[in-house]
Order: C-alpha cells, then structure tokens, then sequence
C-alpha cells in the first residue's frame, strides 16, 4: 500500500474530514519520526482497530528543554516512510509550528505563553522534574492534533509511562479521543526500542543495558514478595550503579494514584520508572512489577 504524505497540516486536516465524513473511525499515532518497530507496534494495532490510521511526524520543540536534544534528535524521513506503510499506515503528515498554530507565535517563532496547555497532576515529578516545560510542550502538541484532526483512538507507547498518563488525561478533559497505551516493544536484549538507541556508541549500549536489567530485576523482586519501594528502588540503583550511567531517577510509583514522592508502601500496585544518561544520551524505561506485562497505563 502506497501511504499519503502530506507536508502541509491542512491537506492532512482535509483528509481525516473526508475519513469522519464517510463514516469512518480514525486511529492517530503522535510520534517524532526517526521510527522503529516500537512505533510500528502502535500503528499495527491502530489498523487493528480502526478504518484508517494516520501519523504525525514532528519534532515538537515545545517539549524540549535542552537546544542540544532538540538539534541532535535522530531524523530520518525515507526510512519513516517505509516503516509506516510496512505498518499498514494510511497516512503520514509532518508541518511546523507556525503552521500547527497559525497566529499564535510571537515574533521570534515561539507559541505564546497563553496557548500553552496545562499537562495536569501527572507532570508532577520525574520527567516533570528533569524536564521542566517538557509536559506542557507535549500536552499542548497533542492537545492541538486532538483539536484539529478529531481522532477517534489515539494510541500512545507505555515505554513513555508518565506522558500516556498526563495524554489519558488530557483526553478525557477534552472529552476525547480514546487513549490506548500499547505495550513496551523490547530488543531480544531487553533494552526498549527507542529512536535515541541510534545514537548509543557500543560503550554507550553495554551501559544502557542495565536499564532494563535493573527494571526485570525489580520485578523479580517483587513476584518473589518485595512490596516496599524504598527496597526496590534500593534495588535498581544497584544494578544501575554496576554500568556507566548517570542516574537521573529510580523510582516507584503506584500508576493508578500518581505522587510527587515515593509513597511508602507497601504497595499493592507499582510501575518502576528509570531515566539515565548514557555518556550524553537520556534513556528512559519503565516496567509495571504488579503484573504479567508492562501497560501499567490501562486504556482510558
Ligand atoms: P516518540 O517518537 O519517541 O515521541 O514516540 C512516539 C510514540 O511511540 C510514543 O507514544 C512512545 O511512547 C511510543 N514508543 C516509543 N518507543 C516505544 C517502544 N519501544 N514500544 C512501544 N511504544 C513506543
């Protein structure tokens, strides 16, 4: 199937008119190119799912707070092209931020302050805190392809924990679409496929790898019982401690009650969140230990 591909958000805006128009439901996959079998996974059970699927490719500056992640961030339009009609895709469309919020830039190219979009209580903490505005550029680009698309499903990846609960809610303040969080797509490895993997060296690999390890590790732990999060947490930077890492954090949270701090426990559900540098690449992983797979995010 030869997949359309739009440059111009009002063509792509058009088409999913001409798609709610005969009826159809929409699935929309938000994503920032340089893709890989992750992001094929969400497309794949997006056609699953619905009459017709289309995918935003954008590198949203908004939601990113270092220049040097924004400018170095992995892209590769031809090879997206093709994982995407490999994926069953309808469509693809990409734009610029002037042309996503005609009139609402200032003079220097950025979105005036008043349209950004309140990413909610799930921002708090984390990525909220290592990242800070990061949320708020998410929540208002998603915001604005709910606004202007009207997905009937948008489908978001669990690798990304903390955005699929700030989106899950952002969506139901909306009053939609339906926010399905698909399961992590992991290497044989383990290691969560992710587009920043491009950039790891070998050195850069061997170290990422303790990601995941201290993440299975975690849940190891608590199917052999271990409830108490201080524990577990104590646990990971043990592994992680063992690779060339920087550390950003390795926490647990209950997915369904969201707080700013560790809760102390025990609990009876838990999601293990880790962010870590890689000489000067930031991975992020998570995994949910109170159950057989890693959605701890449920549909919403
Ligand atoms: P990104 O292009 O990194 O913004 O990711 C676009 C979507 O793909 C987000 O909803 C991510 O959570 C999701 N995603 C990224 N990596 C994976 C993965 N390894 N497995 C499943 N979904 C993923």
């Amino acid at each position: 199937m030869i997949i359309q591909c739009f440059e111009n958000p009002e063509h792509a805006i058009d088409w999913c008119q001409a798609v709610a128009d005969q009826g159809l439901t929409l699935g929309f996959v938000p994503t920032m190119g340089a893709l890989h079998e992750g992001h094929q996974t969400l497309v794949r059970q997006a056609t699953l799912e619905n009459d017709r699927v289309c995918v935003s490719i954008f590198v949203n500056p908004l939601q990113f707070g270092e220049s040097k992640d924004l400018e170095t961030y992995p892209r590769d339009f031809e090879s997206d092209a093709k994982m995407l009609e490999q994926a069953g895709c309808h469509m693809a469309f990409t734009g610029t931020l002037a042309e996503f919020f005609p009139g609402r830039l200032d003079p220097e190219g950025g979105l005036l302050p008043e349209y950004l979009l309140d990413p909610g209580p799930f921002a708090e903490s984390l990525e909220g805190e290592f990242r800070p505005g990061h949320f708020e550029g998410v929540a208002t680009i998603v915001g604005r392809f709910f606004e202007i698309l009207k997905p009937t499903r948008a489908y978001f990846g669990q690798k990304d924990c903390q955005q699929a609960l700030v989106v899950r809610d952002l969506a139901q303040r909306m009053h939609g679409p339906e926010v399905v969080v698909c399961t992590t797509h992991r290497e044989t490895s383990g290691m969560a496929f992710s587009s920043r993997n491009t950039r790891l060296d070998e050195a850069g690999r061997r170290a990422g790898m303790f990601i995941s390890r201290a993440l299975f590790g975690a849940r190891a732990l608590w199917f052999q019982g271990e409830r108490n999060p201080a524990e577990l947490s104590r646990f990971m930077h043990s592994v992680l401690n063992q690779g060339d890492l920087r550390v950003e954090y390795a926490s647990i949270r209950d997915p369904e009650q969201w707080s700013g701090e560790q809760p102390d426990g025990p609990l009876t559900r838990a999601v293990a969140l880790i962010a870590a540098r890689a000489g000067d690449v930031r991975l992020i992983d998570n995994m949910l230990l109170s159950v057989g797979n890693d959605a701890a995010c449920k549909e919403g």
